[in-house]
């Protein structure tokens, strides 16, 4: 049995520490039956923000004597961190929850535990628990202080994991995670030079097709002090890139009472001493203003890089969705950031079959993604959600129909973003390292693949890199002058191991 003392890659695994006191709970090497401290695994679904909230968990359980295993088999208790708030995600939650469960019944892991946004979305949809019948207990957001205790009490019980009441059963009040949970340290997994910092939980806004507000609650902002901590302890441990996330980045602050506080967060971020990059994801384009812009402006570290969920363009949809602003607005917004930073690359999440989504609004769509306005685009087809306003909407969209639409920007977008990349060639970039290149399918003479500042980790694509005789790091930046293009990634030579970018050509 293959066992680590850290997730992920043992040998660069970090515990960041954030506020947080060393726990006094009792160790529990003696609660494994070989004489071995106990072995936990965290299996993390959904986006980034589960990521975090799984590393927080992870330390914990590190900090109260537990091993983390990388595979659900090589554990005495698989925790599954699921997500749940559109169909396909509550599909692959239980398909992985199944998976598991068929090890489990050949003797590993011992102990299932779904936790995470599927077991809260029982509360509104107490009926969806037939996507988590795999899993030994469910634990919800209100236990995830305790889980270490509780773990330890699981293994405990051996058989009777039943007997143990599910978190998501308990009546409760609002949703959300409990308070002092973004104290906590972080065990990092994924690449070790890159990583995400959250500024803040739920979200206070009403858009009509989203439950996360359902799931996850109000937004809970953290003070500015706690997030600079936290930025400051992932400099310090070696990360080159920070993403900062939130259900709604733009709004980080307006819960404390501070219209300006994205703004001001970036301004204050911006006061880290260091070499690395930092990035803005889930910006919602309602308030992203010209002061947010000037802050980012003002620290070349900012990636000339902004993810920007859109949802839709036509206004009648806009409406609809609840989004507060309209297609001349969002219009404005797009050619005002383009006019600012030309070489910008801009990332949208668009919904079709939206309740009321007429062949003229989805004719609007099309021409938005035609323009080329995005380097990056993401389409989800509209899931009716209970509970939300759109679930109660009409008239709807056929599924097949929506499916086909969502085909049709994609493939519009695959030729705008093929046609984009295809104008790169001839430039030089700077490009951070992330990892050796999988051997296989591409030219022997790509080693290492990297992202340029356009391409955020894991959702863009890539930069496949020859060394061209120049000794390579993961972490490391590098100059790369772009010899080539796919569809969705670039592919260069290193040219130097160091910075120097060229101007996009007109
Ligand atoms: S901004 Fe809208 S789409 Fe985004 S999490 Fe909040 S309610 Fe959902």
């Amino acid at each position: 049995m293959q066992l680590a003392p850290l997730i992920g890659k043992p040998d660069t695994g970090r515990v960041i520490h954030v506020s947080a006191e060393p726990s006094n709970h009792e160790r529990v090497a003696d609660l494994s039956e070989s004489g071995r401290p106990p072995v936990v695994c965290v299996v993390s679904l959904g986006c980034a923000k589960n990521t975090v909230d799984s590393e927080r968990i992870m330390a914990a359980l590190v900090q109260n004597g537990f091993w983390i295993a990388e595979d659900p088999r090589d554990s005495d208790i698989c925790l599954v961190n699921t997500c749940g708030f559109i169909e396909p995600a509550r599909e692959e939650t239980a398909a992985t929850l199944e998976r598991i469960a068929r090890w489990r019944r050949q003797g590993r892991p011992r102990c299932l535990v779904a936790m995470g946004c599927m077991v809260e979305r029982l509360h509104t949809v107490p009926e969806w628990k037939s996507f988590l019948h795999a899993a030994d207990v469910l634990v919800g957001f209100d236990a995830y202080l305790r889980l270490p205790e509780l773990c330890r009490q699981w293994l405990q019980a051996e058989d009777s994991f039943s007997s143990f009441p599910a978190a998501a059963e308990d009546p409760r009040g609002q949703p959300g995670l409990p308070c002092g949970f973004s104290h906590q340290p972080r065990l990092l997994t994924g690449l070790p030079h890159s990583t995400w910092l959250k500024v803040a939980e739920g979200c206070s806004h009403a858009c009509s097709f989203c439950s996360i507000p359902l799931i996850r609650g109000p937004q809970m902002s953290r003070p500015v002090s706690e997030i600079l901590h936290e930025a400051e302890s992932l400099v310090r441990s070696g990360v080159k890139e920070i993403c900062v996330i939130a259900q709604d980045t733009t709004a980080y602050g307006r819960d404390l009472g501070l219209p300006a506080g994205a703004a001001e967060l970036i301004r204050q971020l911006s006061r880290l001493q260091g070499d690395f990059w930092l990035r803005l994801l889930y910006a919602h384009p309602r308030h992203l203003t010209p002061e947010v812009l000037d802050a980012m402006e003002a620290d070349s570290r900012w990636c000339r890089y902004l993810d920007l969920p859109l949802q839709h363009i036509s206004d009648p949809m806009l409406r609809a969705m609840g989004r507060g602003l309209g297609r001349e607005d969002t219009l404005r917004l797009l050619s005002d950031i383009r006019a600012r930073w030309p070489d910008v690359a801009l990332r949208t999440a668009l919904i079709v079959g939206h309740p009321g989504e007429t062949e003229e609004d989805f004719a609007q769509l099309c021409e938005l993604v035609r323009t080329g306005w995005f380097l990056h685009l993401g389409v989800f087809v509209y899931s009716e959600e209970p509970g939300t306003r759109a679930s109660r909407m009409g008239p709807k969209v056929p599924r097949e129909l929506a499916e086909e639409r969502r085909r049709e920007l994609m493939e519009i977008q695959r030729q705008v973003s093929a046609r984009t990349l295809a104008s790169w060639v001839g430039r030089t970039l700077e490009v951070l390292v992330d990892d050796r290149a999988p051997r296989g399918h591409l030219p022997k003479e790509i080693r290492w693949v990297g992202r340029h500042k356009g391409q955020a980790p894991e959702v863009d694509g890539v930069t496949w890199l020859d060394p061209d005789g120049h000794y390579v790091e993961a972490g490391q930046v590098v100059t790369v002058a772009i010899t080539g293009s796919t569809d969705y990634d670039l592919i260069g030579k290193i040219v130097r191991t160091g910075t120097s970018e060229s101007a996009p050509r007109t």
